[in-house]
């Protein structure tokens, strides 16, 4: 049996069709410009030529109904019937309090989800929109959510309330939350398996570095604490994202620059990090080349980044105990060497040591320390798509 997975944003849709019994996609792709003019659906059969459709795609229920007949078409699908979909698992930004696991889709279930709108009003609503329009085009499929913000519901009150008056998480549930959940459980249990220990036994520092970045330490495959906080804005320098400040400074730029609320959260969201900093671009890549060529700007981003990513190991560290692995995943954490070795650099006195030999991957499952240190580096792919097929899989057996 297939299991989709549909990852839907406001004007974009990303989906994998996923064999179980495999545990690879057998197509994928992605919907974009959704209620826009130029819409397009670029269809991916895996192992084949890719396919692009374009046409007018109004809304959410018309982008599925392509998605589901490019899986069934003759030409290009992957599938004969779409009955042969055993369920649907969907990306659900936050689930807030409400939801600690992923949860099968049922009226209470939507309406807590509806309920988190306030907490994530870019991200649920698409979501949502998401898995109306499968419940309309597939009844009798069961839907599944699956919630960034679900695994880090393990970390302990002193970990997740923030230095406010308590009555603003009483009142509003102001506090921290964290995000890529699916992804740093997804490559804990990776490391377990590649550890050949048992999760129970760990103590891991999972460092997912993208243009989005978050680090959290897992203890017995628990979140214990997270980078991110009450939105995805918070922890490390990331590609657009300033990641934390002294608060004080919101207030100081908004009168400075005459900023209204939307005008400072765009500043912080999209035009800081390391585009702000560098003023090159916000993907490493290019910062990178830029960097090579001299340009200070671009070598300071870089340096902050590094410089914030092993100020959260040692931090992690230290509120684990100590460190059995530290893992690298996501665009930067899989593909860049420099990058890993220039954290690792230096860490020593942890048990961290890479060997620069096996440090020379990208995009593979490999223990990239050296011989004989206390603490193992990984770096580990992350597959969020799987993640969300899993637990879609166990969720629709009941
Ligand atoms: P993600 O958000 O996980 O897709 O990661 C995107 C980020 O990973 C971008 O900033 C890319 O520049 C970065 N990235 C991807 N491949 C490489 C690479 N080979 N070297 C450096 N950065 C990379």
């Amino acid at each position: 049996m297939y299991i989709l997975v549909i990852n839907s944003g406001s004007s974009s849709l990303k989906y994998q069709l996923l064999d179980m019994e495999t545990r690879n996609p057998l197509a994928k792709g992605l919907v974009e410009r959704i209620g826009m003019p130029g819409s397009v659906l670029t269809h991916l059969p895996v192992g084949r030529d890719k396919e692009i459709l374009a046409g007018e795609i109004p809304d959410h229920t018309v982008a599925i109904q392509l998605v589901l007949a490019s899986l069934v078409q003759p030409k290009y699908g992957v599938i004969k019937d779409l009955k042969q979909i055993e369920a649907v698992g969907h990306r659900v930004v936050h689930g807030g309090e409400k939801f600690a696991q992923s949860a099968l889709v049922t009226g209470e279930v939507m309406k807590a989800i509806e309920e988190c709108i306030e907490l994530a009003p870019l991200h649920n609503p698409p979501n949502i929109a998401g898995i109306k329009a499968c419940q309309k085009l597939m009844p009798g499929i069961p839907q599944v959510a699956v919630f960034d913000t679900a695994f880090h519901q393990t970390m302990p009150q002193y970990a997740y309330v923030y230095g406010l008056p308590y009555e603003m998480y009483e009142k509003y549930k102001i506090r921290k939350y964290g995000f890529h959940g699916t992804s740093h459980k997804y490559v804990s249990q990776r490391a377990s398996v590649l550890l050949q220990k048992p999760l129970e036994e760990l103590k891991l520092i999972s460092c997912h570095l993208g243009n989005g970045s978050s680090i959290t330490a897992i203890r017995g495959g628990k979140s214990l604490e997270t980078s991110m906080g009450f939105t995805p804005l918070a922890g490390l320098i990331m590609g657009t994202r300033s990641g934390d400040l002294d608060p004080a400074i919101v207030s100081y730029v908004m009168r400075k620059e005459n900023m209204n609320f939307d005008q400072i959260n765009d500043f912080l969201n999209k035009r800081s990090g390391v585009r702000g900093i560098s003023g090159v671009s916000s993907d490493f890549r290019d910062i990178e080349r830029a960097a090579e060529q001299g340009n200070s700007r671009a070598q300071l981003a870089l340096d902050i980044f590094t410089h914030d990513v092993k100020k959260y190991i040692g931090a992690y560290a230290a509120v684990l105990d100590g460190v059995d692995a530290v893992i690298f995943t996501a665009g930067l954490g899989e593909n860049s060497a420099e990058m890993r070795e220039t954290i690792c650099e230096r860490l020593d006195y942890l048990g961290i040591r890479i060997d620069p030999a096996k440090n020379k991957v990208r995009g593979e499952e490999v223990d990239i320390s050296a011989g004989g240190t206390r603490c193992q580096v990984l770096v580990i792919p992350t597959n969020e798509e799987l993640m969300i097929a899993l637990d879609t899989q166990e969720l629709a057996r009941g």
